[in-house]
C-alpha cells in the first residue's frame, strides 16, 4: 500500500551498495490510519475476545506460512541486512517461526488466579490484553526482533502497529502479508516502515496506542518515554544496547574453547547483536595465551559475500554505519589502545560495506572503545590484576544486557555471576538461549523483558474481578 502523500524511500543493500526496493515512507497521517485501524480491530473483540484456541490456530498457521516462504525470507532478510545467507536460512527465519509458534501454543495453558481472600469474597485475577501495540524495531535482527514483540503481542489479543528500520523493513513487510494470509482479522497487524522521526514519533505520541515495545538504541529508547510522558503516559518498554563483557578468571577450563565462544560471540552478524561480547576481561596471567586464540580467531573469519552459503561474516547494515565503526576503531587508537588485528575495510563485493574483524587491547577503562556499544565486529580486551579488579572492570559501564564467566570452579563462577549486574549471565558459554527464558537488560540497557511467558507481562494488564459472596 503507498504512503497517504505517495513518497517513497530508497532501500538500500549492504551487499553491494545496490536499490533493492523502493519502499513507501509513511509519516503522521499513515501512523494515524494504521492506529485507528488498530483500534477498531481492538475494540471490535474478533481477536481480543476469540477463544484462545482461534488465536492459536490462526499464529500457527502464520508459523507454517513462514516455513513455505522460508527461502524468500532468508533472502529478502539477507539482502536488506547483509545476513549471510547461511544465517538467516538456519537462525533468522527458523527463530522468529518457532517464535510465533512458541505463543500460540502457549496462549491456551495460561491460568489466572484466585487471590486469598476473606470467606465473604471471590477475587480473581485474569490477564487482559492492553489495546494497540505499537512496536518499533531496529536493523540488526529484523525477523526475530518483529517475532518477539508481534507474537506475544497478538497471541494476548492486542493489535499492533510495526515500526520497522529504515535500513531493513522488508522481512517484516512480508511477514504481514503471510500474518494476513493466515487469517490475522483485518486491522489487528499494521506495519509502517518509515524514518524515526516520521513514523517513529507520531507512533510513539499517538493517544490511542497504550503500549510501545522498543528495540534500539539508548538514546532513542529515552525519546519514547519523553514521548509518553507528553502524550497519554501509555507503556514502553526498553530493550536497549549492551557492552557485555566475558570475566575470564585465572582459572579458565579450556582456552581453546573459550576463544571460539567468545569470537562467535563477537563476530556473528558482524557484531551487529545488542548482547555482543564486545568485552573481554581476562586475568593477567592468562592474557597472552587467551589473546592469541582470539587473533587467530579474528584472522581466520574472512568477510565474504553474504550471498555465498559458505560466508560467516557478511556486510555490516549500510555504509554510514561502517564509517561510524571504523571511526570508532581509529579515535580508539588515538587514545592508547592497541590495535591487534583488523581495523580497516574490506570489499569482498564492490560497493558493499564490509569490515575486517578488529580486536584491540584497551589500557584505559574511560576509553570510549570500552564505555560505548560499537555494533560492528570489534573486541576490546581489557587486563585484570584479579577476580574482584574483572568484577570491577566488567561492571564498569553504563550497560546491563549481558555478561559471561569463565572458570573451571563452579563455586566461583556463580559467585562471580551474582555480582555482574546483567540481565543475563552465561557461565562457560556464551549466547545460548531460548524462547523459554527471558531476554533484556538493567541500568541503560533498558527494562521489560522479550521471550518465554514473562513477555506476557509487557502485553497484557492483571484485571481484578472481586465477588461478594
Ligand atoms: P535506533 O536508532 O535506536 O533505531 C531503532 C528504531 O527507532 C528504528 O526503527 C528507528 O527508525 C527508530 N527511531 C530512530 N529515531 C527515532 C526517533 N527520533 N523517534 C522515534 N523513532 C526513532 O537503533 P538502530 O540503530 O536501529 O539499532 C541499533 C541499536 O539497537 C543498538 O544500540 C543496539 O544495541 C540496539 N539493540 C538492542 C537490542 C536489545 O534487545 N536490547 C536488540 C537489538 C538492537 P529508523 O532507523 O528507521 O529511522
Ligand atoms: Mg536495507
Amino acid at each position: 500500500m503507498p504512503a497517504a502523500d505517495g513518497r517513497v524511500f530508497e532501500d538500500v543493500s549492504p551487499r553491494d551498495g545496490r536499490i533493492v526496493a523502493e519502499v513507501a515512507r509513511g509519516s503522521a497521517e499513515d501512523i494515524d490510519l494504521a492506529v485507528r485501524a488498530a483500534r477498531r480491530a481492538f475494540d471490535d473483540g474478533a481477536w481480543a475476545s476469540a477463544d484462545p484456541r482461534e488465536r492459536k490456530r490462526v499464529l500457527l498457521r502464520w508459523a507454517e506460512l513462514i516455513d513455505e516462504h522460508a527461502e524468500e525470507l532468508a533472502q529478502l532478510e539477507s539482502a536488506d541486512a547483509g545476513h549471510p545467507i547461511t544465517d538467516a536460512r538456519k537462525v533468522d527465519v527458523p527463530n522468529a517461526r518457532n517464535c510465533i509458534a512458541w505463543y500460540a501454543e502457549a496462549i491456551d495453558k495460561v491460568y489466572g488466579e484466585i487471590a486469598p481472600t476473606g470467606a465473604d469474597a471471590l477475587a480473581l485475577i485474569g490477564r487482559e490484553p492492553l489495546g494497540v501495540v505499537g512496536a518499533v524495531i531496529p536493523w540488526n535482527y529484523p525477523l526475530i526482533i518483529t517475532a518477539w514483540k508481534l507474537a506475544p503481542a497478538l497471541a494476548t489479543g492486542n493489535s499492533a502497529v510495526l515500526k520497522p528500520a529504515e535500513q531493513s523493513p522488508l522481512t517484516a513487510l512480508a511477514l504481514a502479508e503471510l500474518g494476513a494470509e493466515a487469517g490475522l482479522p483485518d486491522g489487528v497487524l499494521n506495519v509502517v516502515p518509515g524514518f524515526g522521526e516520521e513514523a517513529g514519533e507520531p507512533l510513539g505520541r499517538h493517544l490511542l496506542v497504550d503500549k510501545i515495545a522498543f528495540t534500539g538504541s539508548v538514546e532513542v529508547g529515552r525519546r519514547f518515554l519523553t514521548y509518553a510522558g507528553e502524550s497519554n503516559g501509555k507503556a514502553v518498554s526498553l530493550e536497549l544496547g549492551g557492552k557485555s563483557p566475558h570475566v575470564v578468571l585465572a582459572d579458565a577450563g579450556d582456552l581453546d574453547d573459550a576463544a571460539q565462544a567468545i569470537g562467535w560471540g563477537i563476530f556473528y552478524n558482524a557484531g551487529q547483536t545488542c548482547h555482543a561480547g564486545s568485552r573481554v576481561v581476562v586475568e593477567r596471567a592468562l592474557a597472552p595465551a587467551l589473546t592469541e586464540r582470539l587473533l587467530e580467531f579474528a584472522r581466520d573469519m574472512v568477510p565474504g559475500d553474504p550471498a555465498d552459503a559458505a560466508t560467516t561474516l557478511g556486510a555490516l547494515v549500510s555504509e554510514d554505519h561502517l564509517a561510524g565503526v571504523l571511526g570508532r576503531v581509529d579515535r580508539a587508537s588515538g587514545n592508547g589502545a592497541r590495535l591487534l588485528v583488523g581495523g580497516a575495510r574490506v570489499e569482498p563485493v564492490p560497493g558493499g560495506a564490509y569490515m575486517q574483524p578488529t580486536v584491540l587491547e584497551a589500557l584505559d577503562p574511560s576509553d570510549p572503545i570500552v564505555q560505548e556499544e560499537v555494533f560492528g565486529p570489534v573486541l576490546a580486551i581489557q587486563q585484570a590484576d584479579d577476580a574482584e579488579h574483572a568484577i570491577a572492570l566488567a561492571n564498569g559501564t553504563g550497560y546491563g544486557l549481558a555478561a559471561a564467566v569463565w572458570s573451571s570452579s563452579i563455586t566461583t563462577a556463580h559467585q562471580v555471576a551474582r555480582r555482574l549486574r546483567a540481565g543475563t549471565v552465561w557461565i562457560n558459554t556464551f549466547d545460548a538461549s531460548s524462547l523459554t527464558t527471558p531476554f533484556g537488560g538493567v541500568k541503560d540497557s533498558g527494562h521489560g523483558r522479550d521471550r518465554s511467558l514473562h513477555a506476557l507481562d509487557a502485553y497484557t494488564h492483571l484485571k481484578t474481578t472481586w465477588v461478594a459472596l
